[in-house]
């Protein structure tokens, strides 16, 4: 009896698994999806790397993969490393990404269109086609000018991560040890000049101080494009909840981040245990860089235990159990990152966070909500404010 209880329910429970999968496709493909960060961009640029080449191995990211993932939306990220900081080209390199992610669009116009808007990101997956979207990480990149920053605006550029792991010049970053107590004088006007421009502000990288400050004077909803939970890795990159508390209030979206390293705290503990080892491939391969990431990522492979798609919804159910769940998103970090959690190793994948947070019991709208409504909902009261205060400016009401 107990054998033939065994054999009826082991079906049943394919058949759930099925269904689920059924299910959890299905919301998919017809839900807008949106990556706030991937960083495919840099291969793009230096390499002269073609978004339509399948690249599984080498890149996270291909046209290919991004279809089989059901990707609405991917923002680019217009990143600017420090050394273009330090060699006082920052302006520059963010141009050259800009100017790779604009002939990236251009040479695929029937996977690719580049949106500015939340309706255009809508209009997007009704023609069938990617919205491409373009963010730039890196406060530096405007080099001290508020006119650089409107430029980039111009150009489509619709968020400015306000640092990246250094400080800039008017802001302080988690990373690194603060220099100005949070934003300067300098920093606040680039945050009112955002609101006024209808532009995204994005928090991730800069540090609590920064962020409790921009919070403080921002007039808009902000966004945190690629950074998880504090309270479950204490990483300088994650959130702490009365942040995401503040967030919540301020009515804006913590996208969340996939990396390893900063939402598996064991994996931050051994990442820093490696890093003389790591930074002893650095020097030995500096000439190298392609070479240097690859012996990098061997050693890593070697030495670090794989994350599991878990904790990455563990960070997502967090950050809806102290924010609430209209503040949640996904930013994946996909090739900015050099190690993946299982299961969500690229972009094809994102199909499997889709089905964990139905399996966990989160509703189809919530999904809905997670995967993309929240970042359009912010984006569309961000452009609201700043066309507002455009019209207040030039005479208007
Ligand atoms: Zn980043």
């Amino acid at each position: 009896m107990l054998a033939t209880i065994a054999s009826n329910e082991a079906p049943v429970a394919e058949t759930h698994a099925e269904a689920l999968w059924h299910q959890a496709l299905g919301l998919h493909r017809s839900a807008i999806v949106v990556d706030g960060h991937n960083d495919i961009t840099s291969a793009m640029t230096d390499d002269g790397y073609d978004l339509a080449t399948p690249s599984t191995g080498k890149h996270h990211t291909d046209l290919p993969r991004l279809r089989k993932g059901g990707v609405s939306a991917l923002f680019f990220a217009i990143y600017v490393d420090n050394k273009f900081v330090i060699s006082n080209t920052a302006t520059r390199r963010a141009l050259a990404v800009i100017d790779a992610t604009h002939r990236e669009i251009e040479r695929h116009p029937n996977d690719l269109v580049l949106c500015t808007t939340a309706s255009q990101i809508r209009a997007a997956k009704q023609s069938g086609r990617i919205a491409a979207l373009l963010g730039a990480e890196n406060g530096a990149a405007i080099e001290n000018s508020l006119a650089t920053l409107r430029a980039f605006h111009r150009l489509g550029v619709c968020y400015l991560t306000l640092t990246h792991m250094q400080a800039t010049t008017w802001a302080d970053a988690s990373t690194a040890p603060s220099l100005h107590n949070g934003l300067t004088d300098f920093g606040k006007s680039v945050v009112r000049e955002m609101n006024r421009l209808g532009m995204m502000i994005d928090v991730s990288h800069v540090s609590d101080k920064t962020m409790s400050d921009v919070l403080d004077l921002s007039t808009a909803p902000i966004i945190a494009s690629h950074s998880s939970a504090r309270a479950l890795a204490p990483h300088p990159r994650n959130i702490p909840d009365d942040l995401l508390k503040r967030i919540a209030k301020n009515g804006g979206v913590v996208m969340v981040n996939f990396y390893p390293a900063y939402i598996d705290s064991r994996i931050s503990i051994i990442l820093e245990q490696l890093e003389p080892e790591l930074d002893a491939i650095r020097t030995q391969w500096r000439e190298q860089p392609a070479r240097s990431r690859a012996e990098r990522r061997k050693l890593m492979e070697e030495k670090i235990p794989v994350t599991p798609l878990s904790v990455v919804i563990d960070h997502i159910e967090h950050v809806i159990k102290i924010a609430g769940i209209d503040h949640v998103g996904l930013g994946s970090d996909f090739d900015g990152i050099s190690i993946v959690p299982a299961n969500l190793s690229d972009v094809s994948m994102f199909p499997n966070v889709t089905y964990e947070l139905l399996r966990r019991g989160h509703s189809e709208e919530a999904v809905r909500k997670i995967l993309g409504e929240n970042f359009l909902r912010v984006f569309a009261e961000v452009e609201h404010c700043g066309t507002a205060k455009a019209d207040h400016i030039s005479g208007g009401h």
